[in-house]
């Protein structure tokens, strides 16, 4: 059965063929991984063998043989390959091997999800914070309620990161309030690298809507927030309100780097059917997980 989506590496995969589930065994289409990870794939010549070949590592594998050869030692394969419209699929465990990836099956958008350990975030800590909470919701509007939209948002980002190798903490749990200056003492006592937090907008009339990122005073803060804003706006396609300084609470007395996003405009006729979709949502949380990546290994 055929996945929806794939995503490799903070970018969706737009092609027909994507990730299949056969007999339990999640199958990927190998040469666009590899594609995407700068690896080189080609048949060696009068076989049915398959070499790829990523920095200078080489896996090599036939169709129907159970093993593969990878420099030169043999490795399971871990289930069925095969080939589609000459497209080989290939299972997510011999791939993850090859590449050192890591995976994670997002069931709600049916998306797959690939990363790459990237050395620039891991062991870097990135502090979520969710805007609002508990008994503050933030901006209604319809069945949108801003609170829980931004903890949903923080959650998918929380995923990819996890997934890339930073850690994660959050200044609030799901329904939790807590106060602006309590989240501030969080995030210094996780010894946080940066602050992320996620908020939306609302006025009066519906004809407004877009992105807008929020900085204060520093300039590595108005740099992250013109990496989240670009790789948000690239992904959601809203109107762009532009990187703006501020002087929020969060922003001024956070000891660390800190942006706030306002993702679009809860009210807003474009922004608020964007925003009850739970695939947009995921791929806000891309956009701001691609900004995150951009700023750290700039
Ligand atoms: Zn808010």
């Amino acid at each position: 059965m055929m996945v929806r989506r794939l995503l490799i590496n903070g970018r969706i995969w737009e092609g027909e063929i994507t990730a299949d589930w056969r007999e339990g065994v999640l199958l990927l289409p190998l040469s666009v991984v590899a594609e995407r990870l700068g690896a080189r794939l080609q048949w060696v010549a009068g076989t049915d063998e398959l070499e790829i070949d990523k920095d200078g590592s080489k896996l090599r594998l036939s169709v129907g043989q159970e093993e593969a050869s990878m420099q030169g030692e043999r490795v399971p394969i871990g289930g069925p390959i095969y080939v589609t419209e000459n497209v080989v699929m290939a299972p997510v465990s011999l791939i993850c091997r090859c590449f050192d990836l890591r995976w994670a099956y997002l069931k709600d958008v049916d998306a797959v999800v690939l990363s790459r350990r990237e050395p620039a975030l891991s062991g870097k800590c990135i502090m979520i914070d969710a805007g609002h909470g508990g008994e503050d919701s933030g901006a209604i509007s319809g069945d949108i309620v801003e609170s829980e939209l931004n903890w949903d948002i923080a959650q998918r980002l929380a995923n990819i990161l996890n997934l890339s190798g930073a850690e994660v903490q959050y200044t609030r749990g799901e329904r939790q309030a807590m106060s602006l200056s309590q989240r501030v003492n969080l995030v210094r006592d996780a010894g946080a690298d940066l602050v992320i937090s996620i908020h939306q907008n609302s006025f009066a009339q519906a004809e407004i809507n877009g992105t807008e990122t929020y900085w204060y005073s520093s300039w590595p803060a108005r740099r992250l927030a013109e990496c989240v804003q670009n790789h948000v706006l690239e992904e959601l396609e809203t109107v762009n309100r532009g990187v703006r300084e501020a002087a929020f609470y969060l922003l001024r007395h956070s000891p660390v780097v800190t942006v706030l996003a306002k993702l679009g405009f809860v009210t807003g006729c474009h922004d608020h059917p964007m925003l009850g979709s739970i695939w947009m949502r995921e791929r806000a949380a891309l956009g701001i997980f691609r900004g995150i990546r951009e700023y750290i290994e700039g």
